[in-house]
This record gives structure tokens, C-alpha cells and sequence, in this order.
């Protein structure tokens, strides 16, 4: 009876199917290491950009797409090679930010470069106040993209883009819970910019541990989105994320326009993207009004 039931007891264990393993952070926004919520976020906004850039100048696929596996550290877009450099800079980013300690903590942590990822600046005796802040955050979108158009000028678009690729990530990280809060339901006014480093009083700050519900991950959390590692559907973006695609995708088309109608002055380009950054005028304008 003991041998047979042993025996039982065995086969049983063996033939459990083993437990599937459920990861609950299956992509946030600066993580990046494998597959982050940036290269999704940008995959949809490429979408509807091209969609957009198409119903209006009849030009279609300006943007190559992104595939859901497409990632950051393995990839030869260079929209999505230069949004992933922002938090794995290589030479052409610190040397853009003129870097001399170039090591990642370094790069993450210096308080004077927190506007490039959307976060607050600060000093010794100095936080930037919102207004400011957000003020340098677009004025970082839009030094980001003249870097670019002085590629564009020149006819080396993929050059071009991996600027467009960093512009995008600053553009993205300001929709991430981590690094500023929005008003929802449309997430296009900025209600405070977090710190990252050094916690100031009344101000958000950037923690270092994901929190599931108001942190960095991109995803819902319900049953159907956040227990399927393979769903990765527009749908199963928590609404900020919809938002930063909208966002992505408003400054993706202007680009695209610019480029197409060959405005590459400085005075132009800068005049098109404040239109897009402040204005509702633009398609899915308006998500820097500060
Ligand atoms: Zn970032």
C-alpha cells in the first residue's frame, strides 16, 4: 500500500505541468534593458504618425515600423536606437550633452541633466520651479530636434532620426508616473514634475522600486493584459501610455510634414514645433502648454 501510493504520489509530481511563470514588470518606461515601454510605445506612434503624414500628403510608410520585438538594444531603426541611447547614452549622446564622467550611474543621477528624461532639475541650493522645469523639458525636445534637421538639411535621414529617436524619449518619459504627473482623462496638463536623486518637500519624487499601480510600467494591470506576457495590444497601454503614443505621434508628424515640404531653417522648424507642443491646432497637439 506505502510502495503504491509512493508511486502514485510520484507519476503525479511528474506529470504536473511545471507553473507558468507570470512576470508582473513586462515592460516600463526606462527599464529597457530587454524590451521596454519606450520601443512600444513609439511602435504604435509610428503607426499613427505614418497614417497621419499619409492622409495629408499621400506619402506613405515616412517612418519605417517597429515590430512588437523589436528592442532597443538589438535594433537597426534608428528612431528606436536613439530613444534607447538616452538611457544607455553612447559617444554621439554625451557628446551632444558635452559628458565628461561618462559612466551610467553618473548619467542618471547628475541633477543638472534630469530635464532629458523629463524630470526636475536641481542644484546645491536650486530646484527649478514647475514652469521652468517644463519650460527646459521642451526646450530639450527642441534641441534634440535641430540636431536632427541639421542632418535632415544635409539628406542623412537616418542620422536624423536617431536625434528624433532622443527627442521622442524625453516627449515619452513625461507621461511615466515615475517622472511627472498629468491631469487625466487627457493627460495634456502638467500638474508637477518629479526629482530623481534628491527628495524636496511637496515636490513627486522618482523612487527607486517599481510601484505596480502609479509607477513606470506602461501596462494595465487586470487579468486579461497584465498576466499575458504576449499581450501587448494599444489597448492593454494604461491610458497615460495611449497618451504618450498620442503625444509621440503629434511630434513624429510634424517632423514629417517639415521634412516632406524641405523647411529645414532653424526659424521654421523651431515655429512648427511649438505649434505642435502648445497648440491644439496640430494633431494631437497641446501636451506642452507651460
Ligand atoms: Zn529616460
Amino acid at each position: 500500500m506505502k510502495i503504491y501510493f509512493l508511486f502514485f504520489f510520484l507519476t503525479s509530481c511528474l506529470m504536473k505541468p511545471p507553473l507558468k511563470e507570470v512576470k508582473s514588470n513586462k515592460g516600463s518606461w526606462t527599464s529597457g534593458i530587454f524590451f521596454s515601454g519606450h520601443e512600444h510605445i513609439t511602435r504604435f506612434a509610428i503607426i499613427k504618425a505614418n497614417a497621419l503624414i499619409k492622409s495629408k500628403h499621400g506619402l506613405p510608410g515616412f517612418y519605417s515600423e517597429v515590430s512588437e520585438w523589436d528592442s532597443g538594444w538589438r535594433t537597426d531603426n534608428p528612431l528606436i536606437e536613439g530613444n534607447f541611447k538616452t538611457d544607455f547614452p553612447d559617444r554621439r549622446i554625451y557628446d551632444f550633452y558635452g559628458v565628461k564622467k561618462r559612466d551610467l550611474r553618473s548619467w542618471h543621477s547628475e541633477p543638472s541633466f534630469q530635464n532629458i528624461h523629463s524630470m526636475r532639475n536641481y542644484s546645491d541650493g536650486y530646484t527649478q520651479t514647475l514652469f521652468e522645469s517644463c519650460q527646459s523639458i521642451k526646450g530639450s525636445i527642441i534641441k534634440a530636434t535641430l540636431k536632427a534637421f541639421s542632418f535632415f538639411r544635409k539628406g542623412q535621414k537616418e542620422e536624423g532620426l536617431f536625434w528624433i529617436g532622443h527627442a521622442s524619449h524625453i516627449i515619452q518619459d513625461s507621461f511615466s508616473r515615475a517622472h511627472a504627473l498629468r491631469r487625466s482623462p487627457s493627460f495634456k496638463e502638467i500638474e508637477d514634475i518629479c526629482t530623481y536623486g534628491k527628495k524636496f518637500e511637496s515636490i513627486c519624487f522618482h523612487k527607486n522600486y517599481e510601484d505596480i499601480i502609479h509607477g513606470d510600467r506602461i501596462w494595465k494591470v487586470d487579468l486579461n493584459c497584465n498576466l499575458n506576457p504576449l499581450e501587448k495590444s494599444y489597448s492593454c497601454l494604461k491610458p497615460e501610455a495611449q497618451a504618450a503614443v498620442l503625444a509621440t505621434s503629434g511630434y513624429l508628424f510634424i517632423v514629417g510634414e517639415l521634412v516632406k515640404e524641405k523647411k529645414f531653417s532653424e526659424l521654421e522648424v523651431k515655429r512648427e514645433l511649438k505649434k505642435v507642443l502648445e497648440g491644439e491646432e496640430s494633431p494631437n497637439g497641446a501636451y506642452f502648454e507651460c
